[in-house]
C-alpha cells in the first residue's frame, strides 16, 4: 500500500509554508525522549487550507506552536513566504508576526481578561504599524465589521461576552494585521453547537473574501471536511496520510485513517 505524507500543494513550485523533516523532542525524566513531532513535512499555497487532524496527543499544537515559531524545533526546517524562519531569534520573529498569526482553543490565550475589547485587536496594531495610514481605531472597527461584530463591544471586557463572541474577538486580534497565513488550533472546541457553526461559517467566508491561507488544527474530522482543501492526518507525532480532503475521505489509505473516517459521528 502506498500512502503519499506530505501534502504537496503545488508539486515543483515553492509554497506559502513549507515544512521539511521538522522535529520536536521533549526530555523528560530519566534520560527518557517524548518526539511529540517527529519528522513532519507539508506545504501550504496562498489562499489554501490544510487541516491537520488526529487524536489528543498526536502532537498538533506542539506542530502548529513550531510553525508559528512560539517553540523552537528540535530538527527539521520551516520556511515561510520565501524565508528560512527555523532558528529566527525573538527580535526578529516580529517581521514573520505581521504575516503569520494563531488563534487557540482558548481565547484568553492572547486575550487579555484586564483590557478592553478594543484594546486587545489594536496592541498588534500599535507594536507593527499600519500601512496606508489607517489608524488603529478605524482598523478596530473594521475587523471587528469583518467578525460580524458592533464597534459597540469595542469598550467592553472579554468576561462580558460569550464564548463564541469572544472567539470572534480573538479572531479580529489576528486577522487586524491581514496575515497571510493563519494557524487555527481547535478554535471550536469549547463552543456550543449553535456558536461552532457560525464561526465555521465565518472562516469559510473569510477564505473567500481575503486570500488568507490557514492551517486548521482539529481533532474533528466533520470539521476538517467542511473547512480544507486538504487533509493531513497526525499519529504519534507523524503524518501518516494526507491529500485532498475530499479524497481522502471517501478513500482513505492508511488504517489509522480509515479508523477516522468509519467512526466519524
Ligand atoms: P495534540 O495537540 O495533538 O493534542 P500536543 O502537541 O499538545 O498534542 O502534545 C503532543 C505530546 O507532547 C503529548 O504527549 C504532550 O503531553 C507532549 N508535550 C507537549 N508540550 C510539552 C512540553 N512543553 N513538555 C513536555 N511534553 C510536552
Ligand atoms: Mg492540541
Amino acid at each position: 500500500m502506498s500512502t503519499n505524507n506530505t501534502p504537496q500543494a503545488t508539486p515543483g513550485t515553492s509554497s506559502l509554508l513549507e515544512v521539511d523533516g521538522l522535529r520536536r523532542h521533549f526530555a523528560l525524566s530519566r534520560g527518557r525522549m517524548l518526539r511529540a513531532v517527529d519528522g513532519v513535512s507539508l506545504r501550504i499555497d496562498s489562499g489554501r487550507t490544510l487541516a491537520l487532524v488526529g487524536e489528543s496527543g498526536s502532537g498538533k499544537s506542539t506542530l502548529g506552536r513550531c510553525v508559528v515559531r512560539m517553540d523552537e524545533p528540535t530538527d527539521g526546517q520551516i520556511r515561510f513566504d520565501g524565508e528560512d524562519i527555523t532558528h529566527l531569534r525573538h527580535r526578529d520573529l516580529r517581521t514573520i508576526r505581521q504575516r503569520m498569526q494563531m488563534v487557540f482553543q482558548s481565547p484568553y490565550t492572547s486575550l487579555s481578561p484586564r483590557m478592553s475589547v478594543g484594546a486587545s485587536i489594536a496592541e498588534p496594531l500599535q507594536i507593527h504599524g499600519l500601512p496606508d495610514g489607517l489608524s488603529p481605531a478605524d482598523r478596530v472597527r473594521e475587523v471587528l465589521d469583518m467578525v460580524g461584530l458592533p464597534a459597540s463591544v469595542e469598550t467592553r471586557r472579554p468576561s462580558q461576552l460569550s464564548g463564541g463572541q469572544r472567539q470572534r474577538i480573538g479572531l479580529a486580534r489576528a486577522l487586524a494585521l491581514s496575515p497571510k497565513l493563519l494557524v487555527a488550533d481547535e478554535p471550536t472546541a469549547s463552543l456550543d453547537l449553535t456558536s461552532q457553526a457560525q464561526i465555521v461559517n465565518l472562516l469559510l467566508e473569510l477564505q473567500g473574501r481575503l486570500s488568507l491561507a490557514m492551517l486548521f488544527i482539529t481533532h474533528d474530522l466533520g470539521l476538517a471536511h467542511h473547512l480544507s482543501h486538504e487533509c493531513a492526518v497526525m499519529y504519534l507525532g507523524r503524518i501518516v496520510e494526507a491529500g485532498p480532503t475530499v479524497e481522502l475521505m471517501r478513500q482513505p489509505l492508511h488504517p489509522y485513517t480509515h479508523l477516522l473516517v468509519s467512526t466519524r459521528s
